[in-house]
């Protein structure tokens, strides 16, 4: 993280302050209220940090993850459309997602039997379930919840060994341009490899940051996905924490648009799922992007 003692030169500024790269020639700093804990694992650093503005919030490699005011609005983004997307969604592979709030989200699903998450870092599972229980509610003790600790990368290679199949893939993962262990796993040869353990209604949905200041990584991930599935949709929410739209990617072997709002609305309350931001309508809006994107 790099930490800022700010002097006259940021307007008279003076405190913690937390930077957040835009581009090479943006930058935003935070107001920190207070570290609350702070380590390094053989992955990453691993922050803890109470922000003024946004509360808690979890940092790693110094890069904002998920801030305590507006998680739900991103975790029940990146979730709840290629969940209603699957007609009966029973086991779920989640990747990454170490806070437990992506996890939180797929188990309100009632058809979900099992859900497998699959995180790197031991450490930032630990620090998210000692410092961050808003996020995970308990998720991590559900019956259904199996949690392991490896590469994703790898351990998809050896769900395709032991034949596995899975309904719907949340990549919950580090940016594609924020940390190197995830970095592959945004690379055709591992979307070729997910495509396969994938049942053939299968749902698969990336958060992929920010397409605005990273262009060119948003479409290398964008084109990896065009390359392996049929039908790829994108769209994008506002996360005011993050400070841009936070691009996501969904893809499927089968046709994904044109659900109606009302539908929606009829899976979330036939699954007894209840959420804050996402509903039928959300979902559609979300999805309309802009022309410069439809073309
Ligand atoms: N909201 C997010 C963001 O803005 O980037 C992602 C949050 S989540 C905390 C990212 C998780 O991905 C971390 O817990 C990290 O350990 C995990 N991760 C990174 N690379 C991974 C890999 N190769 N396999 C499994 N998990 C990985």
């Amino acid at each position: 993280m790099i930490l800022v003692w700010a002097v006259e030169k940021f307007r008279g500024l003076t405190g913690l302050f937390l930077a957040q790269p835009g581009d090479s020639s943006l930058t935003v700093l935070y107001e920190v209220e207070e570290v609350i804990y702070r380590t390094k694992s053989k992955y990453q650093l691993i922050e803890v940090v109470r922000l003024k503005m946004f509360g808690k919030a979890l940092v790693l490699d110094g890069l904002i993850q998920s801030t305590e005011t507006d998680e739900y609005i991103y975790h029940e983004a990146l979730v709840h459309p290629a969940m209603v997307l699957h007609p009966n969604p029973q086991r779920v592979l989640i990747l990454g997602g170490g806070e437990g709030a992506t996890l939180r989200e797929v188990l309100k699903h009632k058809t979900v039997k099992e859900a497998v998450m699959v995180d790197i870092d031991d450490v930032v599972v630990e620090v998210s379930k000692q410092y961050l229980p808003e996020w995970h509610q308990g998720a991590f003790e559900d019956k259904r919840a199996i949690i392991v600790i490896e590469d994703g990368f790898t351990f998809v290679k050896k769900a395709l060994e032991r034949g596995e199949k899975y309904d719907v893939i949340v990549m919950d993962l580090t940016d594609p341009y924020g940390s190197e262990i995830a970095y592959k796993l945004y690379s055709i040869e591992f979307f070729t490899d997910l495509s396969k353990i994938l049942n053939s209604e299968g749902v698969i949905v990336t958060q992929a940051g920010n397409s605005f200041f990273f262009t060119k990584q948003y479409n290398t991930v964008v084109e990896a996905m065009r390359s392996v599935f049929k039908f790829v949709a994108e769209y994008n929410v506002w996360i005011p924490s993050f400070l841009y739209t936070n691009n996501f990617i969904l893809a499927s072997k089968k046709r994904i648009d044109g659900i109606r709002e009302d539908t929606i609305d009829s899976i979330l309350r036939t699954r007894g799922v209840r959420t804050r931001f996402y509903d039928g309508r959300r979902h559609v809006a979300m999805f309309y992007m802009p022309p410069f994107k439809r073309d």
